[in-house]
């Protein structure tokens, strides 16, 4: 392999002692030494162009056998040892003590074009953190992943990488909607890739076991590593450091809100310190514009994770870590203005960005007022929000009564919209087109600018479950149309009109497509 590989986080930080794969506690160290699973017959399914150049692979390394045995634990590339990281977390609001990479395992390093990026095997076996759990994953929830992360990649959300999709042969047991009927299903392994791994709940874990030594090892290793530009270790700058995960946090939910992505799963564990999106489990994306909506069936109830709460969620989330870095700062103040600042900077940050959705970028006393309006007509009806958004591009200066036109494929059950919703929605277009006589753009440049925020193709709920259906039999194809679609979500690319649609009726409640849950 012509690959530069290092092992910079296990050389650098505390390891635990025992070296084989009980499940157990695990103190004072930020990972464990594991061994990955042998797959009884690796098969790659995909691989990412863009990240094997990314990581500096050859064509060469790409066609070896030996590509698919590393990235499917078959065996380890020689200088390294894998390792899975150990974290705690809050799941749905509650301390859930240790979790740690229960089916995560870190092969390696890879430096490339002065980059370093970890590659990870999701599905890899069992590690110290499986609890009662067999550390693999299925090809659907696989699938999910590897064509969800690099699908957001292109969208311009951060997030982690995929490079590569394999089949390990092996059968996995699933009830895949915990009523009792479990299933065999085929093993599947992404290897995943991100700068860094590290969670929220990394740095939590050490502070509720009041093991500040290693919480402090973590938190400078962390800084030197990835934000390495705040300088040495010092209380002002673990609150920089505080500041800027904060930052990237709100940036990266605020894109999320931007292309109707709905996380489905937003704990502490699943929170990177980076700032990007990670650990794509019962994740789903909005059809109907719902505020309400979550893809996780195990949130059912309280919906905490729903679109709507998302930002809020963030918050909470920084909260705690927040308190799990207060041990090395010990002052509130500062911690608190950081929060204050997340609130305000929401308000500011999702104003400009509902705005240039709709195409609008002076400044207008009104604007808050005229999204608040548009949201609540929004929701009078259930309307498709990729659709509408992307067609309301369409819309040209002074034909304030073409708007319901040119939206109207937006909408799941067109009769609704007529009498008062039809009334409201014209008035809508009214006061938009007025809002438009303030903007200087030309209808056409409008509209290219708006076509760069409001993305033509997201990967569907029932896309990403055609594509599982597909493969479940062997076939690959559809996988790969998706992967190629959504690698330009904001250009027109007319042979995939197919995909510019709402989601078909068979769709809106079968399982894969609307109801997803954690078991996967
Ligand atoms: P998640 O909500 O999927 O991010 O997972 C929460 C915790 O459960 C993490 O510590 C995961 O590593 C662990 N986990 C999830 N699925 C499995 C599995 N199949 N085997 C072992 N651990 C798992
Ligand atoms: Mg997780």
């Amino acid at each position: 392999m012509e690959i530069n590989t290092k092992n910079i986080f296990t050389e650098a930080l505390p390891s635990d002692s025992k070296m084989e794969n009980s499940r157990r506690q695990v103190t004072h160290a930020c990972f464990s030494y594991v061994t990955p699973k042998k797959p009884s017959n690796p098969k790659l399914i995909h691989v990412s162009d863009d990240m094997i150049k990314t990581l500096g692979f050859s064509d060469k390394d790409v066609s070896a056998q030996k590509f698919t045995e590393i990235l499917t634990g078959a065996t380890t590339l020689k200088n390294t040892k894998p390792y899975a990281m150990c974290y705690g977390g809050h799941q749905f609001g509650h301390w859930a003590g240790q979790l740690g990479d229960g089916r995560a395992i870190n092969l390696f390093e890879v430096v490339h074009n002065e980059k370093v990026w970890t590659v990870q095997l999701k599905g890899a076996g069992e590690t110290p953190y499986s609890r009662n759990a067999d550390g693999l994953a299925v090809l659907r929830s696989s699938i999910r992943e590897y064509l969800c992360s690099e699908a957001m990649y292109h969208l311009g959300v951060p997030t982690t990488r995929a490079l590569s999709l394999a089949l390990t042969g092996d059968q996995v047991l699933r009830d895949m909607l915990y009523d009792g009927h479990p299933e065999y299903e085929k093993g599947a392994i992404v290897a995943r890739v991100s700068p860094s791994f590290l969670r929220f709940g990394s740095y939590e874990i050490f502070a509720a076991r009041q093991d500040h030594s290693t919480l402090k090892t973590l938190v400078d290793y962390t800084i030197a590593h990835h934000f390495s530009h705040l300088g040495k270790p010092s209380k002002e700058n673990y609150i920089q450091f505080f500041s800027e995960v904060t930052e990237r946090t709100l940036k990266m939910i605020v894109h999320w809100q931007r292309v109707g992505f709905v996380h489905g799963v937003m704990n502490t564990d699943n929170m990177s310190i980076l700032g990007l999106t990670i650990d794509y489990g019962p994740y789903g994306w909005l059809e109907g514009f719902d505020f309400g909506w979550t893809p996780n069936t195990t949130d059912k109830e309280h919906k905490r994770y729903r679109y709507g709460n998302q930002p809020q969620i963030g918050l909470w989330n920084l909260y705690q870590l927040a308190n799990a870095l207060y041990p090395l700062i010990e002052e509130t103040e500062p911690l608190e203005q950081i929060l204050e600042g997340y609130k305000t900077g929401f308000e500011e940050q999702s104003l400009a960005m509902m705005k240039s959705k709709l195409g609008l970028h002076n400044k207008h006393t009104a604007d808050q007022r005229l999204i608040q309006d548009l949201e609540k007509v929004l929701l009078a009806t259930e309307t498709d929000m990729t659709l509408f958004f992307r067609n309301l591009g369409h819309f040209k200066k002074r034909n304030a009564k073409t708007g319901l036109e040119i939206v109207k494929v937006a909408f799941y059950v067109p009769n609704e919209v007529s009498g008062q919703i039809a009334q409201e929605w014209r008035d809508w277009f009214k006061r938009y087109d007025d809002r438009l006589q303030n903007e200087s753009l030309t209808d056409k440049q409008r509209q290219s600018k708006m076509n760069q925020v409001n993305p033509k193709f997201v990967l569907r709920n029932y896309m990403a479950q055609l594509a599982i259906d597909d493969a479940e039999q062997g076939n690959y194809d559809l996988l790969n149309e998706l992967f190629q679609l959504l690698k330009r979500p904001y250009s027109e690319q007319p042979k995939y009109e197919k995909w510019f649609k709402k989601r078909p009726d068979w769709a809106r409640h079968k399982v894969g497509c609307s109801m997803l849950s954690c078991s996967s």
